[in-house]
């Protein structure tokens, strides 16, 4: 097990009230054979049962090392760490994207622990400037919004998720009022705990055992704390676009922009159905000249078809949500609502 010896120590437990005669010794981190920092990769594990069967462990050679490489690099696919076809994060971030290039005034961005997370890494948009922990990006906002007294011009923007403003992210908001911070905080509101499993959260209206609850509104919470809150359809990138530029400029402390959409995983485990019918018309692609859809918007439902020069819709994975169709510059992907 990663992190704690949770089980491990219960197991323990368990044993020691049955009394057992015959009770086996438990190894692992209590005894020291499972280091208690880092990742169980397979070389730890391996010298773990190496000392436990008391053998001379040897860890795997360079060569040995590359010759697993290679033979992985045949057989697996190369896959960015990206949003899932259809998720609602990828126009949330083509929207903030656009909204500070175009507000001009390089707007620094704090984020948080979630999907959107992924915005960091090399796929993502990258407008993510500051990641440090779960509850860290309001915080980090709120200290960054306080630095125009000393000359700091930049708007600031300071993301979490539904789920990560419900568990982490109050309070550093009702600091960031209190210290009179200047900045939007976004909450990108896809309706669940998507990362780690589609746990319910506050504002899902269901307890963990699936029960109905009070659900708590974000946006109920943050107007009754003094904030300006704006809701925006996160795929209505042209509205939530213009209403982020709009807050930015509004000099009046704390402002809430709450872009939401459903998981697309959640809306489809829910209506089982695709909203639309998508298709590329060839006639109109520009292929590699352009290459938005694949390359810019990079969902993993569109690839580039080498043969064709042209976007192709990858039917295994393509969610048909559409986002692709309303954003390709020439029009070429069609979507057809369905009946
Ligand atoms: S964005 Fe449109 S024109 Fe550009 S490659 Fe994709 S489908 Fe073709
Ligand atoms: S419609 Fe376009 S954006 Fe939506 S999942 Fe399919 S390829 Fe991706």
């Amino acid at each position: 097990e990663e992190v704690d010896p949770y089980v491990e120590t219960h197991a323990k437990a368990a044993m020691a009230d049955a009394r057992l005669a015959d009770a086996p010794e438990i190894l692992g981190r209590g005894s020291g054979h499972i280091s208690y920092v880092g990742e169980n990769n397979p070389d730890r594990v391996i010298a773990a049962l190496c000392r436990i069967f008391n053998i001379e462990y040897r860890a795997r050679t360079p060569e040995y090392q590359k010759k697993i490489d290679d033979i992985l690099g045949k057989l697996v696919v190369s896959r960015g760490l990206i949003w899932c076809p259809g998720c609602p994060h990828r126009a949330s971030f083509y929207s903030i994207k656009n909204a500070i290039k175009r507000d001009g005034r390089n707007a620094v961005v704090t984020s948080d622990i979630g999907c959107y997370t992924m915005d960091a890494f090399p796929d993502g948009t990258q407008v993510t400037n500051v990641l440090h922990c779960m509850g860290g990006g309001l915080g980090e906002g709120c200290g960054f919004g306080q630095l125009k007294q000393f000359g700091f011009e930049q708007p600031v923007i300071s993301i979490c998720g539904d789920s990560t403003f419900f568990h982490a992210s109050i309070t550093p908001l009702v600091n960031a009022i209190y210290n009179k911070s200047d900045m939007v905080a976004i909450i990108l509101d896809n309706s669940i705990t998507a990362m780690t499993g589609f746990q319910p959260h506050a504002g899902s209206g269901r307890t963990a055992t699936q029960e109905p609850t009070q659900m708590v509104s974000a946006e109920e919470l943050c107007r009754t704390l003094g904030c300006r809150v704006e809701v925006v359809d996160a795929f209505d990138t042209k509205a939530s676009t213009a209403k982020l530029m709009e807050l930015m400029k509004d000099e009046g402390g704390v402002k809430v922009l709450i872009l939401r959409r459903k998981c697309e995983l959640l809306r489809m485990r829910q209506e089982k159905t695709h909203p639309y019918k998508v298709w590329v018309d060839a006639e109109k692609c520009k292929g590699d000249k352009c290459g938005f859809c694949y390359r810019i918007l990079q969902c993993p439902g569109v690839a580039y078809d080498k043969q064709s020069d042209k976007a192709k819709i990858q039917e295994a994975l393509c969610a048909e949500c559409g986002l692709c169709a309303d954003l390709c510059p020439n029009k070429a992907i069609v979507k057809e609502e369905r009946a």
